[in-house]
C-alpha cells in the first residue's frame, strides 16, 4: 500500500506550486515533467502494466484545465495530420453536443490513431498521465464490459490530481490576470477535451474561447476528483 492519496495528492501540489513559469507553455510542462517525476517515485513503478497500443483509457471523457487546452491545440496544429486531427476533433465535439455525451459512452478519443497511439503522446493531458494500470487484463475486461476491475498506481494518480489542482489556479492567473474577476473564474476548472480543443482551434486560439465550455461530466479520468 502507498503512503496516503493526500501525501501524494500533496506532494504533486506543491511540486507544481514551486515552479516559477513565465508562460502557460512553461507552466504546462513543468506541471507534465512534475507528473513523471512523481510518478516514477511511485512504489507501484515497477507494477505498471501500460504498453504502447493498449488502449482501454482512451475510450474515456477526459478533464483538461485551460493551460493544457491551449497547449494541446497548438500541438494539433503542429501535427504533421492536423487537418484530419482537426476535423475528428471538430466533428467528436459537435457529435456530443447534439447527443449529450454521457461519461459511461465509451467512444474512442479523436487523438487515438488506427495504430493504438495517442497523436499527441509528449502533450497529452494530466489526466492521461496519471491514468496508469497495474492490470491490463483488468483495464481490457473493463473496456469490454466483462466486468473487469482497473487498477491504477494510485500513488501516481494521486500525484497528479494533485498538480492538476495546482495547474488549474496558477493557469487561469497566467492567462488572464486581469480577468480573474469575474470573467477569468471562468477557466478555473476543467473542460471537456474535445469542446475545449474545438473551441480554441475556432476562436484562434484565444482562451477566452473556453467561456463556457462543457465541463466533464462525473468519470473515472476527470481529475476534478478530490483526494480520498
Ligand atoms: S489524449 Fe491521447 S492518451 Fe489521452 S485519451 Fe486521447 S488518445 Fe488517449
Amino acid at each position: 500500500m502507498f503512503d496516503s492519496a493526500h501525501t501524494w495528492f500533496r506532494r504533486g501540489a506543491e511540486a507544481l506550486a514551486s515552479t516559477r513559469p513565465r508562460s502557460h507553455v512553461d507552466l504546462v510542462e513543468s506541471a507534465n515533467r512534475a507528473a513523471e517525476e512523481l510518478a516514477a517515485q511511485s512504489p507501484e513503478a515497477e507494477l505498471r502494466q501500460c504498453v504502447a497500443g493498449c488502449t482501454a483509457c482512451c475510450h474515456f471523457t477526459v478533464g483538461v484545465t485551460a493551460v493544457e487546452a491551449l497547449r494541446l491545440a497548438a500541438a494539433v496544429s503542429d501535427h504533421p495530420d492536423a487537418a484530419n486531427l482537426r476535423a475528428r476533433i471538430g466533428k467528436r465535439a459537435t457529435d456530443d453536443r447534439i447527443t449529450k455525451h454521457s461519461a459511461q459512452d465509451r467512444r474512442p478519443c479523436a487523438m487515438l490513431q488506427s495504430d493504438g497511439r495517442c497523436a499527441v503522446y509528449a502533450d497529452r493531458p494530466l489526466a492521461c498521465r496519471g491514468w496508469t494500470s497495474t492490470d491490463r487484463v483488468g483495464c481490457e475486461l473493463e473496456h469490454r464490459g466483462l466486468g473487469g476491475t482497473p487498477r491504477p498506481d494510485g500513488a501516481a494518480y494521486h500525484a497528479v490530481l494533485g498538480i492538476a489542482h495546482e495547474l488549474e489556479s496558477l493557469g487561469a492567473a497566467l492567462l488572464v490576470p486581469h480577468l480573474l474577476a469575474p470573467d477569468g473564474g471562468e477557466l478555473r476548472g476543467h473542460f471537456e477535451l474535445h469542446d475545449a480543443l474545438h473551441r480554441l482551434m475556432q476562436g484562434d486560439g484565444d482562451p477566452l474561447a473556453l467561456r463556457g465550455a462543457r465541463r466533464p461530466l462525473a468519470a473515472r479520468r476527470s481529475t476534478e476528483a478530490s483526494p480520498a
